[in-house]
């Protein structure tokens, strides 16, 4: 036995706390008309989970609170609380176990719900989900609307629904209705799962052309890329043997110019000295001044001295005179004297002179001086001859004064003249130097000139090959610039790995002629455009948001592929879960039709009754554009839109009669033959317990009598509650409970007796 108790507080007409207590294998409830007798079983239903408020006979969740009467105000919330004993058992196949899959001995389910239709469920306490009701109860083969609780006037449903629901109900029996919460659940989650697929792959398929243009940016760009590459290659190369060239040029270029440069600068100075000398030279023209001075002053002193000597010679001449009238006059004294001596002195010497002519000597030289020497004898002879009488000494004296008088005048100008000779002679010899000077500064200066005009010529060759260097330092230094704004464009464009190359590697030489490297430079340009068209810019953008969306893209396919994964896995388990149905529900069907078949030979004392699994063509659901659109006949549903249900089918065979169909039954015999059928179904799986709401309210006496026994069979294996007015159903139970509804129309609950309860039914 695992029902133990029911506590109803502020459940329907069970205003205050109400508790029954399951001790015995059946209990009755009894009592009259509208007491409360069903709202127990709806308890029951309301516990376990019920969500249809119309199957406990209310309209909204608030009917099935206490609603308060003149006498007794209505309640807030309504509680049902189920207790079960779980302690472990022995089972009808000998096996010990638990009741409910869980951990206790004792079990209690409680539904509370309140007036603002909030409801809530808890387990020993503790609050749980209305799932986690339904999966604990489920392998207990017990729920809400369960073929366990048959409510009043319900035993006859099983007969009178139609083929489909009575499966159901069977499946229900069989416990199989898990399968089928399961299988819904499966489903659900398929159709979820396809609902995401086909999300997913929507997201995809709006996706795939960004992706697609992303894809072929990316293309675009990795060419772009590979270009850029090739371009930082090219550049490397490049300005590895510009800086080279550069360098090497520059390097060269200055050695050439620094000789050149140091020989400027010795020739500048050189030039400098040169025209210095030259312009000291120029600069002495005070010697010719000093020249025109001299021959100046010498022609005065020619004058002064010409002046004299013209004097001297006029004195001289005077003097001579005075000589010669001297002599004349000594001459004339001595001829007196010694004109004869004379004569024989000079005699010989003339003879000599002939012979000596004679000789041949110089013959007109000496004929000259004989002639004279003759001449002066002549006269000699003459004036001896002539005899004179004349003072010649007084003469003489005369004379002597005069000459002395004359040769004091002569030595003056003598003195004079020497004087001036002097100043000639000084005068002459400065002349001498200053000339020689001049010529020396005439050699000089020529030698400047040679000299400054040797340095200039050379300073201007050097000059010229200097400027023939700077100009190609400047071609260089144009070069340098261009290189270097070069290498910012390389930065800018590629980055700094395309400056990174080594100007020493050895097999980067500067080349002979430019023009490979012009070459060179021409095909960076091309490949510049080349890159600039292939439009590099936001490459890291594009590339992040090619990423991020080929992740997401990926992410999709991943998340598609899961879910078909899933979708896979759930219709396999539908699959499963159908195929465990179909075999659970074969067999189970074959064991109820046993029963049943017992059942109803024992209720009808003969006859037989099965179940049988029929295929119902039903007509397909129209969408519900038809249904607005009106009636569509049924011959316009084409064949293949026919879809079968199964369903089960009941026969019977009554004994003694030849009913077949169900509508032909009695009322008592639809009862028996219900009552027959839901007790070969409890059977088959025996819940622990079962409900039977005034199930036997149709039969007579006899019927009742059979239906007791089969109660009490029944009630060997399951727990019975039934709610009954039959005397017979009342004395097979063991425990009686009355239910009384007082003025203050609050169901009461109370142990009774048999015999009070005969009592309290009435
Ligand atoms: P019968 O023997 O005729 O089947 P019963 O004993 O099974 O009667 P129930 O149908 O269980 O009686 O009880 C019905 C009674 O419960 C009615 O009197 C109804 O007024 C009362 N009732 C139902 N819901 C509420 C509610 N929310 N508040 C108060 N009373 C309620």
């Amino acid at each position: 036995m695992h029902l133990k108790r029911l506590e109803l507080t502020g459940f329907k007409s069970f205003a205050k706390k109400s508790e029954l207590e399951f001790n015995t294998s059946t209990t009755a409830i009894v009592g009259p008309n509208g007491s409360g007798k069903s709202n127990v079983a709806e308890a029951f239903r309301f516990v376990l989970g019920e969500q249809s408020v119309k199957s406990m006979r209310g309209k909204r969740t608030e009917d099935l609170i206490w609603n308060g009467s003149q006498m007794a105000p209505r309640a807030n919330r309504a509680s049902v609380k189920l207790t079960f004993d779980n302690s472990p058992q022995q089972n009808s196949e000998g096996i010990t176990q638990r009741l409910l899959p869980i951990d206790f001995d004792t079990v209690t389910i409680e539904r509370v719900i309140h007036r603002d239709s909030s409801s809530e469920y808890l387990v020993n306490g503790s609050v749980v989900r209305l799932k986690d009701i339904i999966e604990l109860l489920s392998g207990a083969h017990i729920g809400a609307s369960g073929h366990h609780i048959i409510s009043q006037g319900e035993a006859d449903r099983v007969l009178s629904v139609n083929v489909r629901e009575r499966k159901v109900m069977i499946e229900d029996a069989l416990g199989l209705k898990v399968y089928h919460y399961k299988k819904d659940e499966s489903r659900r989650k398929l159709e979820k799962t396809r609902e995401n697929i086909e999300k997913v792959e929507s997201l995809r398929r709006e996706i795939k052309p960004h992706l697609s243009f992303l894809g072929k940016q990316v293309a675009k760009l990795e060419k772009a890329q590979e270009l850029a590459e090739a371009l930082k290659a090219a550049y490397q190369e490049y300005f590895a043997r510009e800086k080279r060239y550069l360098d090497e040029t520059k390097a060269r270029l200055d050695d050439e110019v620094r000789p050149l440069k140091e020989r400027s600068q010795v020739l500048e100075k050189q030039l400098a000295d040169a025209k210095e000398t030259l312009s000291k030279l120029e600069g002495k023209d005070e010697k010719s001044d000093e020249v025109v001075a001299i021959e100046e002053k010498l022609k005065a002193v020619e004058d002064k001295k010409n002046a004299c000597v013209l004097a001297l010679g006029r004195i001289e001449g005077e003097i001579d005179a005075v000589k010669r009238q001297r002599e004349r006059e000594e001459k004339k004294a001595s001829e007196q004297k010694n004109a004869t001596v004379s004569v024989s002195l000079i005699q010989p010497h003339i003879d000599e002179l002939e012979r000596a002519l004679e000789a041949g000597n110089d013959a007109s030289a000496l004929a000259t001086l004989v002639a004279t020497a003759r001449r002066i004898l002549g006269a000699i002879r003459t004036a001896l001859s002539s005899g004179d009488n004349f003072d010649h000494a007084a003469a003489l004296r005369e004379l002597d004064d005069t000459q002395s008088l004359l040769n004091s005048r002569k030595g003056e100008h003598e003195q004079e003249k020497a004087a001036i000779d002097t100043e000639e002679r000084d005068l002459r010899a400065r002349y001498t130097q200053i000339q020689k000077s001049i010529q020396e500064d005439q050699t000089s200066s020529r030698d400047a000139e040679r000299s400054v005009f040797a340095f200039s010529n050379e300073l201007a060759t050097v000059r010229m090959s200097l400027e023939r260097l700077y100009g190609h330092l400047e071609s260089l230094r144009l070069e340098d610039e261009e290189y270097k704004r070069d290498l910012g464009e390389a930065g800018a464009l590629i980055g700094r790995e395309a400056l990174s190359f080594a100007s020493s590697d050895s097999s980067f030489v500067a080349e002979a002629t430019r023009d490979a490297q012009h070459d060179r430079k021409k095909s960076i340009e091309r490949m510049k455009i080349r890159l600039e068209d292939a439009g590099i810019a936001g490459a890291d953008e594009l590339m992040k948001e090619y990423k991020e969306t080929q992740e997401r893209d990926a992410f999709l396919e991943r998340e598609v592929l899961d879910l078909q994964t899933s979708a896979a896995s759930l219709e396999s388990l539908i699959v499963d879960l159908e195929t465990k149905l179909f075999e659970e529900f074969t067999t189970g069907l074959g064991k109820i039709n046993t029963q049943f078949s017992e059942f109803f030979s024992l209720m009808f004392g003969g006859g037989s009754a099965g179940l049988k699994l029929i295929k119902e063509p039903v007509r397909k659901r129209r969408s519900i554009i038809d249904e607005l659109e009106g009636e569509v006949p049924e011959e316009s549903v084409e064949e293949g839109e026919q879809e079968t249900q199964e369903g089960v089918e009941i026969d019977i065979n009554l004994p003694r009669k030849k009913v077949k169909s169900l509508e032909m039954l009695s009322g008592g015999e639809r009862a028996l033959t219900s009552i027959a059928l839901i007790f070969a179904m409890s059977q088959v799986n025996p819940p622990p317990f079962i409900i039977l709401d005034e199930t036997d309210a149709a039969l007579d006496e006899a019927n009742s009598k059979r239906y007791g026994d089969m109660i009490e069979s029944l009630a060997q294996r399951t727990q019975l509650i039934v709610i009954t007015h039959n005397r017979e159903t009342m004395s097979r139970a063991g425990v009686l409970y009355g239910v009384t509804m007082g003025r203050d129309a609050v169901s009461q609950l109370l142990s009774v007796s048999f015999t009070e309860a005969v009592e309290v039914a009435k």
